[in-house]
């Protein structure tokens, strides 16, 4: 059992509340109707930032510098290479600059600042990776629809996208979105969340320090229906690219239908790791406790759902709790840190009656199930529940908190149907030391990512996204800046027009 946990202050040099501005058209600037957002850290419980709070005139003034950028700027029509060097650049500065990034958004996230350093390196990583891409993007040419003539189909730039991101990994998915679109040419108006936005402000600072010509990027602050709601209305926004619940994403759809702008969606998860008696159980008790408890499972990715065989259930429930024991929660700040503080108030209610519900109809606790002391913030332990049905919300549902849900099956027909047994489709584990086994599972999973024999691999190169409600659209991978442009075909002719 974790003792009560003990909050150190934030050190001196990052202590608040800093004061940060909106970025529109080059210059930081107010809120023109005046209002701001105080973000309290939610481990420390003290006021660490202070944001503009934009409204719609501040965000449609954001579009328009970023229309002007695209249809007069000199941005999209730069070769790839030019703009492939400021991407280089705007990378070496992010990674300069990493630790401060990390603190940034480990304080306002309450994350632990190890992961966080784990996530930077992976930024900085996409970063250098959409440069990349800035030089590969070409169209096609088709010599064989005719001899006097030639198809010839274009990649241009989509135009002005809406990046709007969440809280759970703040400069991680704004970096898995926004080097793409600038890859491909497009500009932007950046909408991070309400609770997390400092680091994208910092962000900001570099891409002015690096040149970028300015309406390029745009950064609003402010609630999602004030600062975020106008652009995805706006007919000079061109697409919409949001992660976040499945919830706001639907209704961010919607919207978008009124102008038919493109959308590509990153939505929640409720993902299962199916455990076969022959696996290996040392190396999946690490990767459960990890995908259940990583970012205190707040996190799309989370494996919740622990889906195992009957045969040995009650073992590997048994050493996942002795695991998970161990994994120690607390202060953000700490470098030992495994486990941080849970986002909000709200979102810890929200916990709590999923829990509570599950309690209610006769789920059992083999670890966690409750809050823990601590000098301040909220802090749940390791939470593991038993004795439920897969038609429980606490099984079907996004909990997204550090719990995970066990359920378990006699045949591999039986496991598929679990797994596939939710509105989601985000990711998945099969753990056997069958080919076959693993074989047949991953294929018949829905879902757009199965790890085999591991959890929560990533890489630039490989594409990240969700089947069903889990998403609409794929991000990184060798075809990601594709996703920032249109088609334009080209058809070329010379003498007379064919009869
Ligand atoms: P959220 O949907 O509440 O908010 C996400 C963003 O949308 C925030 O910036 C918010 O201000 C904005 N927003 C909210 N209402 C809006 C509106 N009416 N108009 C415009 N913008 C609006 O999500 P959250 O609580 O910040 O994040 C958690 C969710 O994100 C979870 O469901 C999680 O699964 C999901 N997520 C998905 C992925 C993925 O890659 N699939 C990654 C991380 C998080």
């Amino acid at each position: 059992m974790t003792a009560h946990i003990t909050i150190a202050p934030i050190p001196e040099s990052q202590a608040g509340p800093r004061r940060y501005r909106l970025l529109i058209d080059g210059a930081w600037t107010e809120a023109r109707a005046g209002g701001t957002i105080e973000r309290v850290a939610p481990a420390h419980g003290v006021a660490v930032s202070i944001y503009e709070r934009a409204g719609r005139e501040d965000a449609l003034a954001a579009v328009a510098a970023a229309r002007a950028a695209f249809d007069n700027g000199t941005w999209p029509r730069m070769t790839g290479a030019e703009r492939s060097s400021l991407l280089l650049k705007v990378a070496a500065r992010i990674e300069a600059r990493a630790e401060e990034f990390a603190r940034l958004d480990a304080i306002e996230a309450g994350k632990p600042i190890a992961q966080v350093r784990g996530e930077m390196a992976g930024a900085v990583d996409i970063w250098r990776f959409a440069a990349a891409l800035a030089r590969t993007l070409h169209g096609q040419s088709f010599s064989t629809i005719g001899e006097t003539k030639l198809g010839v189909v274009l990649r241009e730039p989509i135009g002005v996208v809406s990046i709007i991101t969440p809280w759970n990994f703040p400069f991680l998915i704004l970096s898995q979105k926004l080097p793409f679109a600038l890859a491909a040419g497009c500009t932007a108006v950046v909408k991070p969340s309400e609770m997390t936005s400092a680091s994208a402000l910092l962000l900001g600072e570099i891409l002015i320090e690096v040149g970028l010509p300015k309406g390029v990027v745009n950064i609003v602050t402010g609630t999602g229906p004030e600062a975020g709601a106008p652009t995805v209305e706006s007919a000079d926004v061109d697409m919409l690219s949001f992660t976040g619940s499945t919830k706001v994403g639907k209704a961010l759809m919607a919207s978008a239908a009124g102008t038919l702008k493109k959308v590509s969606m990153e939505l929640g998860g409720k993902n299962a790791q199916i455990v076969f008696p022959d696996a290996d159980l040392e190396a999946a008790t690490d990767a459960i406790v990890f995908g259940a408890f990583f970012n205190a499972g707040e996190c799309c990715n989370a494996g919740s759902r622990l889906v195992v065989h009957a045969s040995i259930a009650e073992e590997l429930v048994e050493r996942v709790r002795a695991r998970s024991a161990r994994v120690r929660v607390g202060d953000p700040l700490d470098d030992a840190t495994v486990v941080g503080a849970l986002i909000s108030q709200d979102h810890t209610d929200k916990i709590g009656a999923y829990v509570e519900g599950a309690r209610g109809a006769g789920a059992r606790f083999p670890a966690g199930g409750a809050m823990l002391s601590a000098d301040s913030g909220r802090f749940m332990a390791p939470t593991i529940v038993t004795g439920v049905s897969p038609d429980m919300a606490i099984a079907r549902e996004e909990v997204f908190g550090p719990v995970l849900t066990v359920l378990t099956f006699e045949t591999p027909q039986e496991a598929i149907a679990i797994g596939n047994g939710t509105e989601y489709g985000l990711s998945a584990g099969v753990w056997s030391a069958n080919f076959d086994t693993c074989h047949l599972v991953s294929r018949a999973l829905r879902a757009g990512t199965v790890w085999i024999n591991t959890f929560m691999d990533g890489a630039s190169e490989l594409p990240f996204g969700g089947f069903k409600q889990s998403g609409l659209g794929r991000e990184l991978g060798i075809h990601a800046a594709l996703d920032y442009t249109e088609e334009k075909t080209l058809h070329l002719h010379s003498g007379g027009r064919p009869k």
